[in-house]
């Protein structure tokens, strides 16, 4: 028995199996990034202990799809990177997971540690660079670190006001060995020493509770507004309790539609001017009142308004200074105060003047949308594609698809057009007004809901970022189900991974398509950012003066036939039949698809409905 031990001793642990096993054993299911030195047997070895890595051709697209990854699903959502540029890159993600206060880890290799300030491959220290976007950082600087590490940026990021952390691992870490009785100690051990405190929510006071109830009940004209941190939480039963009992009207924010669909009676999207205007109580939930709510003053908001924040972060509350300010989580706030209202309860009612002045503003808005809606305008305007694309989508049912929108005028038409009906369904360029977001949102979502649709609605600028993954979304998974034995050896590795070479040597075009999932792309193609040629007169001189302008695109560029190249299908939709009979069959085909649409290039304006700020 001694002479079998001695001949096959227990198979050795590298830094990359350990970090591996230690995002399994915290929950980590999914992993976006690109491989290269030295991380690509990180992949290899989460992927084959459960944790699916999803391959991308961009860090900056992984990391946005890890982002909302996390949102979507309230777990951090991780980003794998090469070291040096692969980190600078995988900052775009980590950046803007910090400025939605999305739960995210970007994991980087770097370089080896016994070389640093000698110009290493790759080298960088990271730490610093990361430093601005990572609310916890950790290197580990060998591998017995490297436990404690993992749980530290797994549970910081999910921590208080969720975000972004950062794990730096060096090459040589990667590359040290314990034995697998040393690695389980050490995970144990890691496990028991993890920060409690860290993912307790906070104590809720009561007495707040009972005073934002007084200022509802007493409210004149109360309105109940919403964000996307509610829709993180996932609030949405809590809050239509609420708003059902009270009857007092609400406002989501964009990526909070939904959480209360947007048709429902007390929705104030449509008299957005109106119920902000004129609010004398706003109880604000999970939103900040940043320059998306006009950062709460006037002349949107009335001066008198009194607010009530509920949020998860007491530096946000005290950044407002809000009438009432309760801090803890959305769900169990919300749940308190309809708890409080139920025993002694107050409606507004129907009849309420301030329920029906808002409900015949949201009315009248509506109804001079629909008869702009109604016209039929080609070359197309934003309005009659955008109509279209709304009742294709609204005709899919439930699951409602997820709606990912980016671009100037594509959405901001598409945010007062389109309707939300089920929570989480909206992903946009958010409190960044990130640009670029497009493909890996849409991936994030496919991958976090596979039951929905996924449809990105985005202009031609938007697309252009990331328009690559669309070999991504258009791919064959062959490689999700394998059960690989994590004691094995390294051997056991080697031969999985030649034999899908061999695969993708026989089956060169079932290669071409990697995960298949059920992503549509319509690109609001006018030609450029913005669209066509704006520039005065006097702008056009110069050297330069013959270049195309700085806003401008190949005119008609055929983005449809880019996803052909990996096998999916592409459509070049002009007309209004066209467009149907596009949405019509890729939606009924869940297959990846990228819908081209034709916009007349002086349709939209310059920045949207932001020109004042250009
Ligand atoms: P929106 O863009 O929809 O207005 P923001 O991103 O500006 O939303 O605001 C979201 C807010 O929600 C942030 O201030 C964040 O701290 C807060 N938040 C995040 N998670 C929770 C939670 N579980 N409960 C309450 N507030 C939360």
């Amino acid at each position: 028995m001694a002479d079998a031990h001695v001949k096959n001793p227990p198979p050795a642990i590298d830094g990359n199996a350990l970090v591996s096993m230690c995002l399994s054993r915290a929950g980590i299911d999914r992993m976006f990034g690109v491989v290269g030195i030295p991380v690509t047997s990180l992949a290899n070895r989460a992927q084959a202990l459960g944790v699916r890595f999803i391959a991308f051709h961009n860090e900056q697209s992984a990391g946005y799809a890890a982002s909302a990854y996390g949102y979507l699903t309230a777990r951090p959502g991780v980003l794998l990177t090469v070291s040096g540029p692969g980190c600078v890159h995988g900052l775009a993600g980590l950046s803007n997971a910090a400025a939605n206060a999305w739960p995210m880890i970007l994991i980087s290799g770097s370089s080896d540690q016994s070389l640093t300030g000698r110009g290493d491959f790759q080298e960088l220290d990271q730490i610093a660079a990361v430093k601005p976007f990572s609310k916890f950082s950790a290197k580990a600087t060998d591998i017995t670190e490297i436990p404690k590490s993992v749980f530290s940026v797994v549970d910081w990021a999910v921590a208080g006001r969720p975000g972004g952390t950062y794990l730096d691992l060096p090459t040589d870490v990667l590359h040290q060995t314990i034995d697998e009785s040393e690695a389980e100690r050490l995970i144990a051990e890691a496990l028991k020493s993890r920060d409690k405190a860290l993912i307790e929510k906070p104590r809720i006071d009561n007495s707040k509770i009972k005073k934002a109830v007084e200022l509802l009940r007493s409210a004149q004209r109360p309105l109940i507004v919403f964000g996307k941190g509610a829709a993180y939480a996932k609030s949405e039963n809590e809050l239509t309790k609420l708003v059902e009992s009270t009857g007092i009207p609400i406002l989501p924010t964009p990526m909070g539609k939904g959480l209360i669909s947007d048709k429902h009676e007390l929705a104030a999207t449509a008299a957005r001017s109106l119920a902000i205007g004129k609010c004398d109580v706003a109880l604000v939930v999970g939103a900040r009142l940043n320059w998306l709510l006009h950062f709460g003053e006037p002349p949107k908001w009335s001066k008198d308004v009194k607010f009530i924040i509920v949020d998860v972060c007491e530096e946000e509350i005290e950044l407002r200074k809000p009438f009432l300010g309760i801090l803890g989580d959305a769900t169990e706030v919300v749940g308190m105060i309809h708890k409080e209202i139920k025993d002694d309860p107050f409606c507004l009612g129907k009849t309420h003047p301030w329920v029906e002045a808002v409900r015949n503003k949201g009315k009248d808005n509506v109804a001079k949308m629909e008869v702009q809606l109604s016209k039929v305008v080609v070359p197309f305007n934003f309005l009659t594609p955008m109509k279209i694309i709304r009742d294709a989508i609204l005709g899919v049912g439930s699951p409602a698809p997820v709606v990912v929108s980016e671009g100037a005028n594509t959405m901001d038409v598409g945010r007062s057009v389109l309707v939300q009906t089920e929570p989480r369904t909206r992903l946009d360029a958010g409190t960044w007004g990130t640009m670029g977001v497009g493909l890996g949102y849409c991936i994030a979502a496919a991958v976090a809901s596979p039951d929905r649709l996924v449809v990105a609605v985005e202009g031609d600028s938007g697309f252009g970022f990331s328009a690559m993954e669309v070999e991504l979304s258009d791919a064959y998974d062959g490689n999700t189900n394998t059960d690989y034995y994590f004691g094995s050896n390294n051997l056991n590795l080697q031969c999985f991974s030649s034999a899908k070479s061999v695969y993708a040597f026989i089956w060169p075009f079932q290669t071409l398509v990697r995960y298949q999932l059920p992503v549509v792309v319509i690109v609001f193609n006018n030609g450029g950012v913005y669209g066509g040629d704006r520039r005065n007169p006097d702008e056009i001189t110069g050297p330069y003066k013959d270049d195309p302008a700085p806003t401008s695109f190949v005119p008609g560029a055929a983005y449809h036939v880019l996803i052909e190249a990996f096998g999916g299908k592409g459509y070049l939709a002009g007309t209004p039949d066209e467009l149907k009979s596009a949405l019509a069959e890729s939606f009924s085909a869940r297959k990846p698809a990228v819908i081209n649409v034709t916009i007349d290039p002086y349709a939209g304006a310059e920045s949207g409905r932001l020109q004042h700020k250009n």
